[in-house]
């Protein structure tokens, strides 16, 4: 199972009405929701499962524009000032902390990559700086990694995934918003082409308007519709120690692994250079269009023929709205960790930050994330079905950017001036 998510109480039942709907209770479709109740529009959030208990409560919590593409920092800023924002707007911690990312090199190869970054954005994060391997043993004491370099961003952060959530949640009802759990939507109404509804387990809601921010089923739910939102699954396993003393408050992404110190004095650990890629249908429908990041990122991915594939394949990918969906069939996405890929996270770890060793393994989890072609998210309409958006495909680094996310995605839904330019979130991209 995943971490241990703060308790929120939601609604028991659901109106007939609303003027939006939004499909998915992850932390980008809380977002869009809170934005929205507190402009007044009335809206109602329907979750198959439990709020967050897919991706945006098994991540990491990072919060970062390092090394996101150049065209989605702007997102990035934006949510950096929404976050610091965010424990007084919704009366709650939310586990914030501006303590900084650094990302470490060990060959000239990888420190490239975090110089070319720098040059791409030093205009809107001149803050963000190059480091030597005297400035990391400075910054995280006790290593006995030998590096090239780093980078390090200090506006960057953190936050408690499993509080966040659910305190967005919460404060999105408090301003009006309704919350159903447990509620899988089947798939939308439509009256001459234009949404009017959502057909759901429990029954039709009319709308005027539907954003979908179903994480790692956007896919499936559009491909019942007759379109094709390119995204592949990868399960990236995490590691939850004890609290424990640690080299720095600093979180730190080195090639083969990661740390970052939670909350309550302990630290999640990743293997950051390995994913677990498991084969699907949907590698021989669209894997082509992955085949540049594919080349770039092939040393990172382990290809697994599991029983995912049959878990999926069994799956229907059409159905009729009086039928048990897909969605019904699986509450909640909750893949098994990668003992092998935990563990390497752990050795490469201990062998770089002796201290390490006294860390006591508190917990294990893995949570599945969907990827684009391109790895930046949809954030838009849809040509052809007036009515429906998009807020999906965030592509394992969606926690960091989803306060911004989420308003603009109502900005867009509302017709209202977008916090930013939503240009490179355009769905028609893929055509
Ligand atoms: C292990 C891991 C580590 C990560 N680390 C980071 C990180 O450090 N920083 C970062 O920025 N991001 C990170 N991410 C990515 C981040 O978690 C996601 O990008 C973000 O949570 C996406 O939020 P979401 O709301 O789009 O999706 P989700 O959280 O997946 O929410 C989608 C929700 O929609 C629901 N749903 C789907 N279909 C239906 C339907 N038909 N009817 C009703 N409900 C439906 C699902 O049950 C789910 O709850 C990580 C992800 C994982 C798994």
């Amino acid at each position: 199972m995943g971490p241990t998510i703060a308790p929120v109480q939601t609604s028991s039942g659901m109106p007939s009405s609303t003027t939006v709907v939004i499909v998915g209770g992850g932390i980008v479709g809380l977002t869009a929701a809170l934005t929205l109740a507190e402009r007044g529009i009335p809206v109602t959030v329907l979750e198959k499962g439990r709020v967050a208990a897919e991706q945006s409560s098994r991540n990491l919590g990072w919060i970062r524009k390092t090394n996101r593409t150049p065209e989605d920092v702007p997102l990035a800023m934006a949510a950096d000032r929404l976050w610091q924002g965010m424990p007084e707007r919704v009366g709650k911690t939310v586990g914030y902390r501006q303590a900084g990312i650094m990302f470490i090199a060990r060959t000239a190869e990888q420190m490239a990559v975090y110089e070319n970054w720098q040059q791409s954005v030093k205009d809107y994060v001149p803050e963000s700086r190059l480091l030597t391997p005297n400035e990391i043993a400075q910054q995280v004491p006790g290593g006995q990694g030998v590096w090239a370099g780093g980078i390090f961003t200090p506006s960057d952060g953190r936050a408690e995934p499993t509080l966040a959530s659910s305190a967005i949640a919460q404060a999105a009802m408090a301003k009006g918003a309704v919350i159903v759990e447990n509620c899988a939507v089947r798939s939308l109404s439509l009256a001459t082409g234009k949404v009017c509804g959502v057909v759901t387990e429990k029954g039709e809601i009319r709308c005027e308007q539907v954003l979908l921010a179903a994480g790692l089923w956007s896919r499936r739910f559009l491909g019942n519709m007759g379109i094709n939102l390119p995204t592949l699954p990868v399960v990236c396993s995490v590691l939850r120690t004890q609290p424990m003393e640690g080299p720095t408050d600093i979180a730190v992404g080195a090639p083969d692994f990661s740390f970052r110190k939670h909350q309550d004095g302990g630290f999640i650990i990743t293997q950051r250079g390995a994913l677990d890629a498991p084969l699907t249908l949907d590698h021989a429908r669209i894997g082509l269009r992955y085949l540049p990041t594919l080349r770039s990122q092939r040393d990172a991915l382990r290809i697994r023929l599991n029983r995912y594939f049959w878990q999926d394949l069994m799956l229907p990918r059409r159905w009729r709205n009086n039928r048990i969906s897909p969605f019904e069939r699986v509450r909640t996405m909750d893949p098994e960790p990668n003992p092998d890929l935990n563990n390497e996270a752990l050795t490469n770890l201990r062998a770089a930050w002796p201290v390490f060793n006294q860390a006591k393994i508190e917990q294990a989890w893995a949570g599945m994330i969907d990827i684009t072609p391109d790895t930046n998210p949809v954030i838009g309409a849809v040509d052809g079905v007036p009515g429906l958006t998009l807020a999906t495909g965030f592509s394992g680094h969606g926690f960091g950017t989803s306060p911004a996310a989420g308003q603009l995605a109502a900005d867009l839904v509302m017709n209202a001036t977008p916090l930013v330019d939503p240009a490179p979130y355009r769905f028609d991209r893929f055509k």
